[in-house]
């Protein structure tokens, strides 16, 4: 079956093919480094993650590549007339704009990487591509989109025809709906029209320009690093729900005009995270960081089935009776992968069991082709689960079944990243204690198989016993 994505161009779910059959070509809108990624944020980079991993699954190769924006993205996204989030995280945490960009990037590879994202193959900053901003600006100015007015630059949107077709909006109805929200610019021809280059000599982060001393726009940035890294036009490009519109909208413009080819082919938005379903905000006291998150002791993984469990383009509502659900959940996956691997049993070949493995494949693989059902798909594992442990309680599973299980759970996992990768190996020491333990047992020699257990147990490990004989595992 091929993957469908559902296309916010079209609004419709389209078969996914890719320009070039041998490397499709995704971009995504990373973080404006200012602060901690929220965990609004990190659902939106979760999708760009498990799309380059089911992508990959399904046997494609990807170049993906995320920025970071570190000048040019103003407060309320508003242009020219309203300050530079860096600049205001510069004067709040009493630093430079610079050090700011380092410490919030850093801060933000930890955090994905906790999160078990996928490195993307590249991570341009926006202020090292301010030769080929210019560049860019020049030709839009050449081709007669762009205008100069006081050493800024404007995109000049009664110019290009199809502004508003990702969010579907005609210029009118723009205009009407930024109405009382835009500070008038008298310097613009249109309100709408955006700044490619904002003229700003006293700007904390400023660079000479054939216009003057000042600093790019934030919509530019990403369309100079869509064409740097991955060309005129890209397979996938994706973001927030919150960037449709002015942002990628305006790097339609922007790229299109300046290229004369589309942008992308596909347009993947995800929906916002909502907490205690209410927009996050810091003033509502419902805004959290996957620091939060861990300090009160939850794992960036069980944060990661939770966004998982449901689906991207449906609002997700975080609660932390959610969220501890989730962990609850990772919890005893966990616990099942590490006692069915390598699980002694007598039992024979249970065909049963290996045509249940089949189905949940098969589910799974479809519900992930269908626009990444996570939830759907993750309801095909469970259910696997379900049929394994009801198989090793009535003691008809195989060494054969269980291994096919493992593994499936093991192939599922390199897409959805929530359980561990690394069985914690068991010493000898600990392996030859559990073994003098069975023979203790098997001797009817309950009080030294007893003794045996409490040493295992002050060793950091614990022992149980099943049906399908001893189980051991690491003290948490
Ligand atoms: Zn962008």
């Amino acid at each position: 079956m091929p993957i469908k994505l559902f296309n916010s161009m079209t609004r419709k779910k389209e078969i996914f093919k890719p320009l070039d059959p041998s490397l499709v070509r995704m971009y995504n809108c990373g973080l404006t480094v200012y602060d901690y990624a929220h965990i609004g944020n990190l659902r939106s980079y979760l999708t760009a993650d498990l799309l380059k991993r089911w992508l990959e699954y399904r046997g494609f190769k990807v170049k993906r590549v995320q920025n970071w924006t570190d000048v040019g993205h103003l407060a309320g996204d508003t242009d020219v007339l309203a300050e530079d989030k860096m600049a205001l995280a510069a004067k709040r945490e009493k630093k430079t704009v610079w050090d700011i960009a380092d410490f919030y990037i850093k801060a933000a590879i930890e955090d994905f990487k906790r999160m078990n994202f996928i490195d993307p193959d590249f991570r341009p900053r926006a202020t090292d591509h301010i030769p080929e901003v210019i560049e860019m600006v020049e030709q839009l100015i050449k081709r007669g989109y762009a205008y100069v007015v006081n050493g800024s630059v404007y995109f000049d949107i009664s110019k290009f025809k199809n502004y508003g077709k990702l969010s579907h909006n005609t210029i009118n109805q723009l205009i009407a709906g930024a109405g009382g929200r835009v500070k008038k610019n008298p310097d613009k021809k249109n309100q709408l029209d955006f700044a490619l280059w904002i003229a700003d000599p006293q700007h904390v982060m400023r660079w000479e320009s054939p216009w003057s001393v000042g600093y790019p726009g934030w919509h530019i940035e990403c369309s100079v690093m869509v064409k740097k890294y991955l060309g005129d036009t890209i397979d996938i490009h994706t973001g927030g729900e919150d960037n449709i519109f002015p942002h990628h909208e305006c790097e339609i413009a922007q790229s299109e005009a300046a290229n004369g080819k589309p942008l992308a082919r596909y347009w993947v938005h995800t929906k916002h995270l909502l907490v205690n379903n209410e927009k996050m905000s810091k003033s509502k006291g419902n805004f959290y960081t996957l620091r939060d998150l861990i300090a009160k002791g939850y794992d960036a993984k069980e944060f990661r089935y939770l966004l998982l469990s449901s689906h991207y383009r449906d609002n997700l509502n975080f609660t932390f009776k959610a969220l501890d659900a989730a962990k609850n959940t990772v919890n005893s996956l966990i616990d099942f992968i590490d006692k069915i691997q390598g699980m002694k049993s007598k039992a024979p070949w249970n065909e049963k069991l290996h045509a249940i493995v089949i189905k949940t494949k098969l589910t799974f693989e479809e519900r992930m082709d269908d626009d990444l059902d996570t939830p759907q798909a993750l309801a095909a594992m469970h259910e696997l689960v379900r049929e394994t442990n009801k198989a090793i309680e009535e003691g008809t599973a195989s060494e054969k079944n269980l291994r096919e299980v493992y593994e499936t759970m093991m192939a599922f996992d390199k897409v959805l990243g929530i359980l561990k990768h690394e069985k914690t190996e068991v010493p000898a020491e600990i392996k030859d204690l559990v073994e003098k333990r069975e023979v203790a047992r098997k001797m009817k020699d309950f009080k030294t198989a007893d003794a045996i257990r409490k040493e295992i147990s002050a060793k950091g490990w614990i022992v149980e016993d099943t049906p399908n004989g001893p189980r051991i595992r690491k003290k948490q």
